[in-house]
């Protein structure tokens, strides 16, 4: 089965993504690791992604579902958290028509106030090697480097200064909005409140995921 994991940037869907994988067992497919593990490998599918990439193109959505396709056949009895993917409703459709595969069980929607999210972001802190995120201010990085990879460099992104982030979430809200209700319709979409720290926000996820079964 699958669990889709989807929220604005901030909302602390990495953090959680992590606790999922590693306290419940999911396997996390996100689209990103997804494109650079078939690139580097080489695979068909890889090559196909790489030449729209290397011309400055976003993967075209057959292109992306057929990753994803490869992805969830690996195992049909393994439980995903699907990471950065659907985006749209055409992308859930397409989704759904994989169920032979897995099905889509639930789609937690990680939710935290614009304020907060503005706040969280401002400060937010990522690892030049591996990407992993911190906070200057509420989780700053440890003195030995990286929690994850080791590495000692962190970097403030661009498109974390305080005038692009509004605009970001913005663009994120009207972008996921239809796939969301898509998922409403169908009875798969769950809000989970993401305010307060780690731990809290992962009880209310792994709540939300026995009612599932
Ligand atoms: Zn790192």
């Amino acid at each position: 089965m699958i669990v889709v994991l989807t929220g604005a940037p901030g909302a602390g869907k990495g953090t959680q993504g992590e606790l999922i994988s590693e306290r419940l067992g999911y396997r996390k497919v996100s689209t990103g690791d997804v494109l650079r593990k078939h690139i580097k490998q080489g695979t068909e599918v890889g090559k196909t992604a790489e030449g729209f990439i290397s011309q400055g193109l976003l993967v075209p959505d057959d292109v992306l579902l057929k990753l994803i396709q490869v992805e969830l056949s690996e195992d049909l009895n393994e439980n995903i958290l699907l990471d950065g993917y659907p985006r749209n409703p055409a992308q859930a459709q397409a989704l759904s028509s994989l169920k032979e595969l897995h099905e889509v069980a639930a789609v937690l929607h990680l939710e935290v106030d614009k304020q907060e999210l503005v706040e969280r972001l401002s400060g937010r802190l990522l690892c030049k090697n591996c990407g992993r995120s911190y906070h200057k201010k509420f989780d700053p990085p440890a003195a030995s480097g990286c929690e994850s990879c080791g590495g000692t460099e962190f970097v403030h992104r661009d498109d974390d200064d305080l005038d692009k982030i509004s605009v970001r979430l913005d663009v994120y809200n009207q972008e996921t909005a239809p796939m969301l209700s898509f998922y409403k319709d169908q009875g798969l979409y769950q809000r989970i409140d993401g305010s307060g720290d780690n731990e809290e926000v992962f009880t209310k996820i792994e709540a939300a995921l026995q009612k599932t079964g």
